[in-house]
């Protein structure tokens, strides 16, 4: 018979079909030498710790249930050996008979295990002959979990054989899609020492697993980016699928569930198929950056869901392999979507082809070893795992190098945004300190407006009330000298009449030009008090200085140099009263009135002069 086996149940991705065809021609010749001889024996040295038992196990495929097991056990039926060939058959229709003899050469009793370490094979049968009595035993992953003698997620047959005795073994293997039977003898320590090397092996895989599961689940939970939840989907259904593949989850999860322990393995293939879909979609950005791509990645969706949902239905051998021809669909055209969004200068996108390269390489290699090119299945699970591992440390690397360029766009734009409004703050500031200034300008301008003169520039009434009053006060305090010159324009009038209000108004300017020029000191104060009629306050200043001031400016004016509008040079004259603040002046009006009246004394005495008072 032809030794070609495909077990779709080990293949998750690529190559598979591919590998098919290879193996097919490859194995065109018959594998297994048939041979008539008697079964060879297997010798249980007492030295040996374990026992590869497949150089002398003979077998045959049984269509038909036409043998039984005391028939395969006393020769009747003519058996093949298997020559070391890894027992992988791919029609599924048979149930395969295998005879062990085993025999211990020492005077001795030993404990032995036989193990099959292959989790998805449905029924099991091993009968033992040769014992003090026959015993059969069931097993398999269509029976409870509990039916088997050893709880281990692998099959463990526990064989005690006295010293000189002999048994044989007879397993009948039954099971959906392909079979394979591997095959191993260990001692009891032998046993534990394999067992605890494989349990630290998966409690490092499935609990670093189950810890990136969370830390992607945490990611989403905090940013709400849906590519953190895929990514833990993913790895949580593949996770499971292998888990599933190893017998673990049947051992730990659903011990109690023959039906879960069968359908666990299409259904987390399919969750699988979903996740990595989704997972992709949502990196690779397709959304946004290929939405020619959207109608694709939909039909992968319906596709794998198709493929969920057809896992509680569709008899196991079938649904693998449509999960398998899905998965490579789907996982050839995101392949191809990564390397396109690469090329468009998408820096995560290289992240995601290694890391699915690497799932490539294992999946290849595991699908070889489904072929039995490769070494056992026990090896192969753990490349899965390996490759598995790397996978989804890769994702979750791009995933954190993702969000990390997030981070740096949001803080871009913050600093962008800063400087943005730094730039319009200080625009604003320009333009609030030119107001500020414009504002002040015309205040100073209001204010000087507020306290001088129009026509003269000479400080007004107004300033002069206020000025008048303070040089009073502080000659009160400091007992100093304080002097007031009122002065008057002669004829003004008459000048007006004569000359215009213009040229009037020349004159006064003219005046005031005179005052200005001669009261130079900073405490006096010259202010013209209205019409033609001019105040100077002296401070520190006694009657003799100020008649002095007095007598200048009348000279200095009657000799000002004015034109009138016809061309004549005219001559005009100012009149002054000067008062010197008394102690019994109670207030400015008294002083300011005895001014006055010196003031009208020197009008009426012919103008043109200073008159003086006490
Ligand atoms: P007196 O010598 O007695 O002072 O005679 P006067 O004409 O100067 O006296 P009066 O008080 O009768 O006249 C003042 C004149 O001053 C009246 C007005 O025409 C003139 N005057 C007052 N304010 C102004 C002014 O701002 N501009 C001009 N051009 N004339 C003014
Ligand atoms: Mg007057
Ligand atoms: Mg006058």
């Amino acid at each position: 018979m032809r030794q070609c086996g495909v077990n779709p149940a080990h293949i998750l991705h690529t190559l598979v079909w591919a590998l098919a065809l290879v193996a097919a021609i490859v194995h065109s010749s018959p594998v297994l030498a048939s041979t008539a001889t008697q079964c060879p024996e297997v010798s249980l040295f007492t030295t040996l710790k374990q026992i590869d038992p497949l150089r002398d196990v003979c077998f045959t495929a049984d269509n038909g249930n036409n043998y039984s097991a005391e028939q395969i056990a006393s020769g009747e039926v003519k058996l093949e050996v298997s020559k070391k060939q890894e027992l992988v058959f791919s029609n599924s229709d048979n149930s395969y008979w295998i005879l062990i003899r085993l025999r211990n050469p020492s005077p001795v009793i030993q404990h032995w295990y036989l193990q099959i370490s292959y989790p998805p094979l449905d029924h099991i049968s091993i009968s033992i002959f040769g014992g003090p009595k026959t015993t059969v035993h069931r097993m398999g992953d269509r029976e409870l979990f509990a039916s088997r003698p050893v709880d281990y997620r692998y099959y463990l047959q526990p064989l005690d054989i006295e010293g000189h005795g002999a048994r044989e073994l007879v397993l009948q293997v039954r099971s959906s899609g392909s079979v394979n039977i591997p095959l191993a003898l260990f001692q009891s320590d032998a046993l534990v020492h394999q067992v605890e090397g494989q349990s630290l092996e998966q409690g490092i895989f499935y609990g670093a697993l189950l810890i990136l599961v969370l830390f992607n689940a945490m990611l989403f939970i905090t940013t709400w980016r849906r590519q953190y939840f895929y990514n833990a989907f993913y790895m949580l259904s593949a996770g499971l699928f292998l888990a599933s593949m190893s017998g673990l989850s049947y051992q730990y999860l659903w011990p109690l569930s023959p039906w879960l322990a069968n359908t666990s393995v299409p259904l987390t293939e399919a969750l699988s198929i979903l996740a990595f879909v989704l997972f992709g979609a949502s990196f690779l950005e397709i959304d946004h950056e290929l939405p020619g791509m959207q109608r694709m990645i939909r039909v992968m969706i319906v596709l794998a869901m198709l493929s969920v949902a057809a896992s509680f239905i569709v008899p196991y051998h079938a649904i693998i392999r449509w999960n398998t021809a899905i998965a490579l669909l789907c996982m050839l055209t995101l392949y191809g979507i990564g390397i396109q969004r690469l090329r468009q200068g998408y820096g995560p996108a290289l992240w995601y082809l290694i890391s699915w390269s690497l799932m490539l390489l294992g999946t290849s290699i595991y699908a070889l070893a489904a072929f039995g090119y490769a070494a056992d299945y026990l090896a192969n699970e753990i490349l899965m795992q390996i490759a598995l591992g790397g996978q989804v440390l890769l994702l979750t690397y791009a995933a954190v190098i993702r969000v990390r360029q997030l981070i740096e766009r949001v803080l871009a734009m913050q600093t962008h945004a800063k400087a943005e409004l730094e730039q319009v703050v200080e625009a604003r500031t320009a333009e609030l300190q030119s107001a500020l200034q414009t504002l002040a300008q015309v205040n100073d301008k209001l204010k000087r407006q507020n306290i001088r003169d129009e026509l003269t520039n000479l400080y007004n009434r107004r300033y002069l009330d206020e000025a008048i009053e303070q040089a009073f006060s502080v000659a009160r305090r400091h007992k100093m000298p304080l002097s007031l010159i009122l002065l008057d324009a002669d004829h003004f009038k008459t000048i007006n009449d004569s000359y215009g209000h213009t040229f009037g108004d020349e004159c006064l300017r003219g005046i005031a030009q005179v005052m200005a020029e001669v009261v130079k000191r900073p405490r006096d104060t010259v202010a013209r008090y209205g019409g033609e009629e001019f105040v100077i306050v002296l401070p520190g200043t006694d009657l003799n200085g100020a008649r002095h001031v007095a007598d200048t400016l009348l000279e200095r004016i009657r000799t000002l140099p004015l034109t009138t509008p016809g061309g004549k040079t005219l001559q005009i004259t100012v009149s002054a009263g000067v008062a010197q603040l008394r102690s019994d002046d109670i207030n400015v009006l008294s002083w300011f009135q005895r001014a006055d009246n010196a003031l009208y004394e020197a009008k009426q005495a012919g103008r043109d002069r200073a008159t003086l008072t006490e």
